[in-house]
């Protein structure tokens, strides 16, 4: 459905409870440090907890190159959900102010006109514009489609005509998983979510450690 998600990963800490999410690059350079190892499932319900070389292995005899990293000779499948080894590396479960993840929170909609666009047809919006002292924080910023950003310009909303969908606000941890685990691409976390399956039409799988 989405390309959003396919090159994130899903962080658990060793209690198998989910921690963060991170880009592609930093779930490989946690699994070759050994700092985690990748978890996926097996067929009979349960999950196969690999470390580096194993999951190089699986990447060769499973390979899927819309999931892919690709160098010269080697295809390494993006692990979907990481399992970290060690508890020094528990990090704080606060979603990050980013671009991207203030498109998630809204949805991909346009706090003005609240319609849905793509990721290249949005930007960011200072509701409080800057040279006012609007601050760049999640209070702050809302998804706008190039139109409405254009339209309201340096103004406060009601002195553009424009009302917001929603107040924005920081998300909290666990709606946020949720908001991302609505995702197709998702599938493989839903378990660690607390999410039913049932829900999304997948089979539900207990996580349980094989190995
Ligand atoms: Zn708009």
């Amino acid at each position: 459905m989405s390309s959003r998600l396919q090159h994130r990963a899903l962080v658990l800490n060793q209690a198998w409870q989910p921690v963060n999410i991170v880009g592609v690059r930093r779930a490989f350079s946690l699994l070759f440090q050994g700092h985690a190892k990748a978890i996926f499932p097996v067929p009979d319900g349960s999950y196969s907890v690999l470390n580096v070389e194993e999951w190089m292995e699986f990447s060769q005899k499973n390979p899927d190159p819309s999931h892919s990293l690709r160098s010269v000779n080697l295809a390494l499948l993006a692990p979907p959900v990481l399992l970290l080894t060690s508890y020094d590396r528990v990090p704080r479960r606060e979603v990050r102010f980013c671009r991207r993840n203030v498109y998630l929170r809204d949805a991909y909609r346009c706090q003005y006109c609240g319609r849905k666009f793509s990721e290249s047809e949005l930007t960011l919006d200072h509701v409080v514009p800057r040279d006012r002292n609007g601050k760049t924080n999640w209070e702050n910023i809302v998804t706008a489609c190039a139109r409405c950003n254009a339209r309201k310009a340096n103004r406060l909303p009601h002195q553009a005509g424009m009302v917001l969908r929603r107040a924005p606000t920081r998300p909290r941890w666990q709606s946020f998983m949720s908001i991302l685990a609505m995702d197709a691409d998702a599938s493989p976390w839903h378990p660690f979510l607390g999410i039913s399956d049932e829900q999304h039409g997948t089979k539900n799988t207990k996580p349980s450690l094989i190995k």
